[in-house]
């Protein structure tokens, strides 16, 4: 076989499709964010970003910064083995207490990432219990349906967001196997938000574990950012809540918090979670500056909210169509994926404003779109370029506009 050959030819026809991911080079800027150089053939220039999962800016925030020095200043920078094979450190032992607390859970695993917990702890728990189910939201999030899939258990999809749908799937389930029900709070490509508590009582009514991954929330709703199920009050119904702590709190690594004997199962029996460097005690050190702040503040919160208020108010000014919903996430739909990717390169050289294209397989097909999270850091002369851009462009393009609301 040409090896080679191979490789191209499937490329191409991505680059064909328009669905060809192109990587930008960017630094940030320490006090800057969202302000950026951007390394390119014809750069370097600057530019601002919309498109960060650091939706609150807390990977620059100072007390993570300093949280961080003062780590590497300890203890050096790798954790120097697995978690059972000296890996564990101190900053480890803190960061899964913060955790725990933070969801009002008996403990917490940490892993090397949200997609890792979200394989390892799916795979292990689906594996492991004999006869299992698992009932999975249909736009559950990649790294939940690979955890599944690797466990080989059961697996029964239902409508996203669907209580009927959840319901009649579990009553025709044999009500003497094991299930768990697996979704996400805010689901981050629409920003939707799951109803939590429904779903825990069809767990309860069906005897089904829950799991819900609150990647996109946690750091971000409840009164101590513990997430939608802390803002709606219902953590202590569900069987597991996975988080990040990649995207709000700035940092990188992905946890569970349950009670202490599934943490202790999970540890015990996670091939991802076993077979790997522990994450530096540096960056455990930073998320849990990071989780103490924001349990205490509600300030960047606040900001944010604020903020992406302001953006979308001033969409509706230029008519530029953006999907609804009660979260943080502006998905403004283009409908196409080369449109989308012709956008999103024109923002960027010409308008120095950074919004990565989503296209498939990330979105269906007819669904591309501009995913816009403004952050605290945003300032109002950024939202004015953005703005400004957004409709020289949706003129140059002729993109169709929704009747302008009246101010
Ligand atoms: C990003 C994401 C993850 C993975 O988290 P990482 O820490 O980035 O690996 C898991 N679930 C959802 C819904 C996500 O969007």
């Amino acid at each position: 076989m040409d090896y080679q050959a191979f490789f191209k030819t499937r490329l191409a026809a991505l680059k064909d499709e328009g669905n060809y991911r192109v990587f930008i080079d960017l630094q940030r800027k320490r006090g800057q964010f969202p302000e950026a150089v951007w390394t390119h053939d014809k750069g370097p220039d600057d530019v601002s970003i919309w498109c960060s999962n650091d939706y609150l800016g807390m990977g620059q925030h100072p007390k993570v910064i300093a949280a961080m020095h003062d780590a590497i200043d300890r203890c050096g920078v790798g954790a120097g083995g697995t978690r059972n094979i000296s890996g564990t450190t101190h900053d480890h032992v803190i960061l899964e207490e913060e955790l725990a607390d933070l969801h009002g859970k008996e403990a917490a695993l940490v892993f090397t990432s949200g997609y890792v917990s979200n394989w390892a702890a799916l795979g292990t728990l689906a594996s492991q219990i004999p006869d299992m189910i698992v009932f999975s939201d249909s736009l559950n999030h990649a790294s939940m349906i690979e955890g599944i899939r690797h466990s080989r258990a059961k697996k029964v999809i239902w409508k996203h967001n669907d209580l009927e749908d959840l319901e009649a799937k579990l009553a025709a389930a044999d009500p003497s196997k094991p299930k768990m029900i697996a979704f996400e709070s805010v689901y981050s490509m629409d920003g939707d938000i799951a109803p939590i508590s429904e779903i825990c009582d069809l767990a309860d009514k069906y005897g089904a574990m829950t799991y819900l991954d609150e990647v996109h929330a946690v750091g971000l709703y409840g009164p101590r950012g513990g997430g939608i199920a802390e803002r709606d009050g219902v953590m202590d119904r569900l069987t597991v809540i996975e988080g990040t702590l990649g995207k709000a709190i700035g940092v990188v690594g992905g946890y569970i918090a349950a009670t202490k004997e599934l943490c202790d199962f999970v540890r015990s029996f996670a091939s991802g979670f076993i077979f790997t460097t522990a994450l530096p005690p540096a960056v455990a050190a930073a998320a849990t500056a990071s989780i103490r702040h924001l349990k205490e503040s509600s300030v960047e919160r606040e900001q944010q909210k604020a903020i992406v208020a302001t953006v979308r108010k001033r969409l509706d000014n230029h008519g530029i169509p953006h999907t609804p919903n009660p979260s943080h996430i502006i998905p403004v739909i283009v409908g196409n994926p080369a449109k989308c990717k012709f956008l999103s390169d024109t923002l960027l050289t010409e308008f120095g404003i950074y919004i990565q294209p989503i296209n498939y397989p990330t979105v269906p097909k007819g669904t591309e779109r501009l995913r816009i999270t403004p952050s605290p850091v945003h300032s109002s002369a950024d939202v004015d370029r953005l703005i400004f851009a957004l409709h020289s462009l949706w003129s140059q393009c002729q993109l169709a506009r929704q009747p302008i609301a009246a101010e």
